[in-house]
């Protein structure tokens, strides 16, 4: 069988959680049976849809590398909605009613409008084989005969859905849980064209950590603002890969490739799956600490501020030492802004001569003392890491306390209360500017 799969969102809001998994989902399908994934926006809803979600929509989803093999928008397909709904009055299927329109928002648009078209509900049983919900029953009784579209040219939800899947050649339709009650009504609808029903996999929605559901208001944040904040794409398709599925060896890092190729939709659980934005943080600082430092300061490199442009060693000392505290991407601009803990290296420290004395022990000559000592010892240092600057000043500091050696030479360098130590410090700003900072704390001092 060819599985083509699809996603068919509504542009009512931006792309979050919620969705995105079900994206994830159906992409995920679509690849591992080396079938297609079709994007549908389902924008018949005037009133709702918006431009600026479906752009949302359409940027995350690349952002993330969900790519599709089609494209379509409902708007632009109303004529082939209408050749379905008069094939379906002629047919019998359906059929014009008169009425008042009870739907107060169209009454103001259009007063005129007197009917609507109904589906002719044949009042049965109906019975599907969800792959995740098992089988499902339903007597459509109680339905009545449904509204299938407003006039020929405004079709609602449930026609163009049903026309689209047909249309689209799609197989297997997987969605929230949230659309098992529209399911019976979509099958009499495919019956009513001749169509093939699809087999349905309707996934467990996500909830806030409160176990309600997950929405705008109560923890859904949109895949936008993960990116925004310097999120690793692979780390949420990862966490997200995970709510409501989990490989059989109960592994947590997966790559893309093992997700898709251990992933199997008959395992996804039938309880909703709740959606932790800490844990997903966790994932995102697992994937940053498996890049490279290359790789780690490349992805840091937009979130930085400008000034750091140029400044290629500089950043790849200052990121190689600081990479484990942060969880993602967008922090570290923070750690460069001023006074933060590492504002020293773009801007070389001012500070009065009492600042480089150590607190217990204000002592101006003494602190000179060490300082030149530590100044020597680093002019001395051929090969300048962080190893070679420690064993080069640590035994004296014991020697002579740590607290009298070390406060100067760090503040010399940093001009900052609070930074990373000394020798990192010194290491960060590399041999040269590390002498010349010292060198100026040594002027003062010994005025
Ligand atoms: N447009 C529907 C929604 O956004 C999806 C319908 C479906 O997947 O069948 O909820």
């Amino acid at each position: 069988m060819n599985v083509v799969t699809r996603f068919a969102p509504s542009p009512t809001g931006k792309f979050h959680a919620g969705s995105y998994r079900t994206a994830l989902f159906s992409w995920i399908y679509a690849k591992q049976n080396n079938g297609k994934f079709i994007l549908r926006i389902e924008d018949t809803d005037k009133e709702r849809s918006k431009k600026e979600y479906e752009e949302n929509i359409i940027d995350s989803l690349k952002w993330l590398g969900l790519d599709y093999d089609s494209f379509y928008r409902q708007s632009e397909r109303t004529d082939i909605y209408a050749g379905y709904i008069k094939k379906l009055i002629d047919s019998g299927h359906a059929y014009i009613s008169d009425e008042n329109i009870a739907d107060s928002t169209n009454a103001d648009k259009s007063g005129l409008r007197s009917h609507v078209i109904r589906f002719r509900n044949p009042k049965c049983k109906i019975a599907f084989d969800d792959i995740v919900r098992g089988h499902i029953e339903f007597d459509t009784t109680e339905l009545g005969d449904f509204v299938i579209a407003k006039d020929m040219n405004e079709p609602v939800f449930h026609l163009t859905n049903v026309i689209d899947d047909h249309d689209m050649g799609i197989t297997h339709i997987i969605r929230g849980e949230d659309h098992i009650s529209n399911t019976p009504r979509q099958i009499l609808l495919y019956r009513a064209i001749g169509a093939e029903i699809p087999q349905f996999a309707h996934i467990p929605l996500l909830l806030a950590k409160d176990r309600s559901k997950l929405s705008k208001r109560n923890g859904a944040i949109p895949v936008s603002d993960y990116r925004d904040r310097g999120y690793i794409r692979e780390a949420i398709i990862n966490y997200m890969a995970l709510l409501g599925w989990h490989p059989a060896d109960d592994r947590e890092i997966l790559s893309i490739d093992e997700v898709i190729g251990q992933f199997s939709l008959d395992r996804v659980q039938k309880g909703g799956a709740i959606f932790d934005d800490e844990k997903l943080s966790w994932f995102n600082r697992q994937y940053m600490a498996r890049l490279s430092d290359e790789d780690f300061i490349s992805d840091a490199k937009p979130f930085l501020p400008d000034s750091m442009n140029g400044m290629q060693d500089l950043l790849k000392r200052a990121l190689s030492t600081i990479r484990s505290k942060v969880s993602s991407f967008a922090e570290i601009a923070g750690l460069f802004d001023n006074s933060a803990d590492l504002s020293f290296t773009i801007t070389v420290p001012k500070y009065n001569v009492n600042s480089l004395l150590w607190s217990k022990n204000p002592d101006k000559k003494l602190a000179l003392k060490h300082l030149e000592f530590s100044l020597n010892a680093i002019q001395g240092i051929e090969d300048f890491t962080m190893d070679n600057i420690k064993n080069a000043i640590w035994p004296y500091a014991e020697a002579n306390g740590k607290g009298d050696v070390l406060w100067p030479l760090r503040y010399a360098i940093t001009g900052q209360n609070k930074s990373p130590d000394p020798f990192t410090s010194a290491y960060i700003v590399g041999k040269n500017e590390a002498i010349k900072r010292i060198k100026k704390a040594c002027e003062l001092l010994a005025n």
